[in-house]
């Protein structure tokens, strides 16, 4: 434990991190209008990023003890608070980085076609990189808005490659249309692209490396072309990811009225809660990152309360005593994302 762990005592509660907003040609307004975020002017608001400890890119926190602190700091100088039984790896060294890269995103249009590679794959184009497994769900989408998963049964190499050049891409990729509330786990490998019309959470290992495969013929407004990475694309994919549908949530018992369990994989679980009637959460040596989808609510703590409108993300460190949801009138609907184990 380190000293300034120990000096810290008492649990800070909940964190209330700022978003940091990207502008992308891809993006819409619906963080504001949806989600409640902050935008200024200009209609290409594409990501909230509201959990990051990514290099540049740091959540810093808004209020309490720890007003001003970056996620990067409290990883470097509260590991134990912060995270708990997962302030070591597995391998038993000192967890360096918040782990999980937590976003919403408005796809007001198409994004491209694009795979990421695993731990493995990413150490090599990027020794600081990790892997890129990634969940969605949905909270809002336009009548018959697509996402594409996965490749269509049999698709190799050669005809990746082959629909790539001759720009027919979407012809070998699995499409299908979402509505709120549907959830699609996307590990490393899978070939994958955001239909226009979606607006959704995204809970990610902290990655940014990124292969485009197809761009659906983009030009910039000089008229040039975006860097496509074939080669990469290829190498990173996994053509045994054939057609990805939505998961079918699985109940969970004894926590909120709905409580359902949408993922849980190697580098994340994903819950999501219900409710119009308070529910307990539950301390267990581990962080929890909650997301308000939709409806509000107030989390009480020991000693206040935060609240959570649609769109407002909490990072609850691990030392943090068990939390009571009070939803408001008309109910709420949170996302809940740990590590597993
Ligand atoms: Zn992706």
């Amino acid at each position: 434990m380190a000293d300034a762990d120990r000096n810290a005592a008492a649990s800070a509660g909940p964190l209330e991190p700022a978003p940091i907003l990207k502008r992308i040609r891809w993006g819409g307004t619906k963080l504001g209008s949806l989600l409640g975020k902050d935008l200024g002017e200009g209609d290409d608001w594409a990501e909230s990023w509201e959990v990051a400890d990514h290099g540049d890119d740091q959540s810093v926190v808004t209020a309490g003890q720890y007003a001003g602190w970056s996620l990067g700091r409290l990883v470097a100088e509260r590991p134990r608070a912060l995270f708990g039984r997962h302030a070591t790896l597995p391998d038993g060294t000192p967890r360096t980085q918040f782990p999980l890269l937590i976003k919403f995103l408005d796809a007001a249009d198409t994004l491209s076609v694009q795979v990421h590679p695993n731990d493995e794959q990413a150490k090599t184009y990027d020794p600081s990189e990790n892997g890129k497994t990634e969940a969605w769900v949905i909270v809002d989408a336009e009548r018959g808005a697509s996402l594409y998963a996965g490749l269509k049964p049999e698709t190799d190499a050669d005809a990746l490659r082959a629909a790539s050049e001759a720009g027919s891409v979407e012809d070998l990729l699995h499409r299908f249309e979402v509505e709120a509330g549907d959830c699609v786990f996307i590990p490393a490998g899978t070939v994958h692209a955001i239909g226009a019309g979606i607006v959704l959470a995204e809970i990610q290992q902290s990655s940014d490396l990124t292969f485009r495969l197809y761009d659906w013929g983009y030009r910039d407004p000089q008229g040039n072309p975006r860097q496509i990475h074939l080669d990469e694309s290829i190498a990173c994919t996994d053509f045994n990811r054939g057609p990805v549908d939505p998961v079918s949530p699985r109940p969970l018992k004894g926590l909120s009225e709905r409580s359902e369990r949408l993922v849980e994989g190697e580098y994340f679980v994903i819950d999501r809660h219900t409710a119009s009637a308070a529910f307990p959460l539950p301390s267990d040596d581990r962080f929890r990152v909650l997301m308000t989808l939709s409806g509000s609510a107030t989390l009480l703590c020991e000693r206040d309360s935060i609240e959570l409108p649609t769109g407002k993300t909490v990072l609850i460190p691990a030392d943090c005593k068990p939390l009571t949801v009070e939803p408001a009138a008309g109910g709420v609907t949170l996302l809940e994302s740990y590590l597993p184990s």
